[in-house]
């Protein structure tokens, strides 16, 4: 299984995962660069993926789809045209022509519908959309801190060696954000100076790997002291728990 990020937009990535032949495309947000990959490559389309609603993950699905023929794959609590198969948490889908399968979480706080992929077994992958960042996570366009906390335990739960496929490159200016929480924060340092020399050759950062998230990503580390006193100093008053230290982190990188 080869996976590739089409890059699309401003800092979009479209991912196409490719076996055999075959390709599965998820958050398609506009056909034609897929279809240049897809003929560059030499693949067939036989599936495709969205995590939530928004234009830049869903903007080439009816195209893709009326040209490919294939199953499209959604949340079930979104309002998507064209889907043919409606998932939430707990189930398990097939990828037709990829033979790959992936397990469905619902991770509502970006958006109140949204969901994530996950492939478990020795090489596991997870396509979280734009609920998860390198080093950050999603807006709360419509959801509450407290899901969006909850989403992204379900994800920093997954193993360490999993491979993350956010849709977006914002790790530098994520990172950026996360040294002025977390200073003291020796690994992040170490971070910084490694993705900021792949984008200095144009690589992307993505995907990361769920453990250097757990040891990085100030929205995944909410019970750390160092994160708590910097909210804490932030907002000027004591938090009451991780979810508030969370909604102040994310009240924070809004306007930082
Ligand atoms: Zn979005």
């Amino acid at each position: 299984m080869q996976i590739d990020g089409v890059p699309a937009f401003q800092d979009n990535y479209l991912w196409v995962i490719a076996a055999g032949g075959r390709a599965a495309v998820v958050d398609p947000g506009d056909a034609d660069p897929i279809e240049a990959f897809l003929a560059r490559e030499g693949l067939e389309l036989t599936a495709i993926l969205a995590t939530h609603h928004h234009g830049d993950h869903v903007g080439g699905l009816a195209e893709l789809a009326a040209h490919w023929k294939c199953p499209v794959f959604g949340p079930a609590g979104e309002r998507i045209a064209g889907l043919t198969q409606r998932l939430s948490e707990g189930e398990r889908i097939e990828v037709p022509g990829i033979g790959a399968s992936f397990e469905v979480l619902d991770v509502p706080g970006h958006t109140a519908g949204h969901i994530a992929y996950v492939h478990r077994g020795a090489a596991p992958l997870l396509f979280c959309g734009d609920t998860l960042f390198a080093c950050g996570c999603g807006r709360l366009f419509e959801g509450t801190p407290e899901q969006m906390a909850a989403s992204l335990a379900k994800l920093a739960a997954l193993p360490r060696e999993t491979r993350a496929f956010c849709a977006h490159e914002y790790t530098l200016s994520n990172i950026r954000f996360a040294e002025a929480v977390e200073p003291g924060n020796a690994r992040l340092r170490s971070r910084k100076a490694h993705e900021a020399a792949k984008r200095a050759h144009n690589q992307p950062t993505v995907p990361m790997l769920i453990g250097e998230e757990l040891d990085t990503n100030p929205f995944l580390r909410c019970t750390e002291p160092e994160v708590i006193a910097s909210a804490e100093r932030h907002a000027g008053r004591r938090l009451a728990g991780p979810v508030e230290v969370f909604a102040e982190l994310r009240q924070w990188k809004n306007n930082f």
